[in-house]
């Protein structure tokens, strides 16, 4: 099932649970806006290439749309729409007053040279700046961008708007970025898998983990939990995978892929095959990377008992039945990895004021907000007898509809 249909059926099956009226249905459902950009740009060689970018703004009942800009060879309008639409959902789940939007390019960052990279993001700029605004739409990255992407986007638009630092989040700290931002949805992941622990009377140190994809997310979730005293027994990227059964030296993996560019040739593990990180022996697994990867075909294998999406979208409904059945826990996207744009709220609020926090401070507020919304699903959970994927959708769904509602119908 492709991602937008998978996004959708959750949706329908949380605006049932809430007896939601079909007006307000209907309205949630659809995206506020679609755009869709041809970016055309000179290769260093001289010749002329395009690429499709787009950016979907799903919904702005609670405040500015809000989501992250994803340069990747799969990115496509379904999948930019479902994870539009997650961030709406993700937002309301965490409780700030932002809206849901996602943006994408489709193409392979590491075929393009760093000024590729920076033409291109200038000419997507120059294309969606009228539309994007610190109180109507604010990027951040995602897959395949980082501070640096977020830095040409704030200067490109700065040329048209003036300088606007809230603009984008997830900057560099010398453009006006949070401290803390970087490893905000990582640690995220940490706050929300130690919540989820505590309430079946476990806590990190001594537990194994299984962490798949080992780029941003990946790394800082498994370096913190590492620092916790969990196991990480398997890492996997798309360089490969690794094991040992004693648990891996996490700070020496990050050294090792920082210096060869890959996981391979690691010593302080044996290489596996990546196929098999899913369904490797573990009590907790983290997939961090592309969606869909939990699906019919191998959550039946899955061992561990616990499952917190740290990407989005990784389970399929098909996988969601699946592992229900087997009695493992799965902690959902919407919750899950929402550290990210929570700390890009505190990022937005502190460039608004023009007052920085300390990196204290935000991963203090960080662990409040992940843990107050914990408690949140939980009590959503409770009245409508339900699972924590649909806590979650029930929770955010309700915020956005009763936003929706107080701002009234009429033209
Ligand atoms: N790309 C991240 C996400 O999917 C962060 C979005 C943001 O900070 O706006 O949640």
């Amino acid at each position: 099932m492709n991602a937008l249909a998978a996004t959708n059926r959750n949706f329908r099956h949380a605006a049932r649970i809430l007896g939601l009226d079909s007006k307000v249905e209907k309205s949630l459902l659809i995206p506020f806006r679609e755009i869709k950009v041809e970016c055309t740009i000179p290769k260093d060689d001289g010749t002329l290439v395009s690429y499709v970018g787009f950016r979907v703004q799903h919904d702005n009942a609670r405040g500015p749309m809000k989501g992250g800009i994803r340069y990747h060879p799969e990115v496509d309008p379904d999948e930019v729409n479902a994870l539009a639409q997650l961030m709406t959902w993700k937002s309301a789940v965490a409780d700030i007053p932002y809206g849901g939007a996602k943006g994408g390019i489709g193409c392979n960052p590491g075929d393009l040279s760093k000024s590729e990279l920076e033409r291109l993001t200038r000419v997507f700029t120059q294309k969606i700046h009228d539309l994007i605004g610190v109180h109507t739409d604010v990027p951040a990255p995602d897959m395949g961008t980082n501070a640096q992407t977020m830095a040409w986007i704030l200067d490109e638009y700065s040329k048209f708007h003036g300088h606007s630092p809230a603009v984008v989040t997830g900057k560099p700290i010398d453009l006006g970025g949070s401290l803390g931002r970087e490893a905000a949805t990582g640690r995220g992941v940490v706050f929300a898998t130690e919540a989820l622990l505590a309430e079946h009377g476990k806590s990190i140190k001594g537990l194994t983990f299984a962490v798949q994809g080992f780029g941003n997310v990946g790394s800082w979730a498994a370096k913190i939990i590492h620092e916790r005293g969990g196991k990480v027994v398997a890492v996997s990227d798309i360089t490969g995978a690794v094991k040992n059964p004693n648990g891996i030296d996490i700070p020496e993996l990050i050294r090792h892929k920082e210096s060869t560019g890959s996981l391979k040739n690691f010593q302080g593990a044996d290489s596996m095959d990546a196929n098999e990180l899913l369904v490797h022996e573990c009590d907790v697994l983290i997939p961090c990377a592309l969606g869909g990867v939990l699906n019919r075909e191998n959550a039946a294998d899955v061992k561990a008992k616990f499952i917190i999406e740290a990407a989005n979208h990784p389970t399929d409904p098909d996988a969601d039945e699946i592992l229900a059945k087997k009695g493992v826990v799965i902690l959902p996207d919407i919750y899950a990895n929402s550290g990210g744009v929570t700390v890009s709220y505190f990022e937005w609020v502190q460039n608004i004021q023009g007052f920085m926090w300390d990196e204290d401070q935000v991963n203090k507020t960080l662990q409040n907000y992940m843990t107050r919304a914990f408690h949140n699903i939980k009590s959503m959970c409770q009245t409508h007898d339900c699972n924590l994927r649909m806590g979650a959708f029930t929770l955010g769904v309700s915020r956005v509809a009763r936003a929706t509602l107080l701002r009234g119908w009429e033209a």
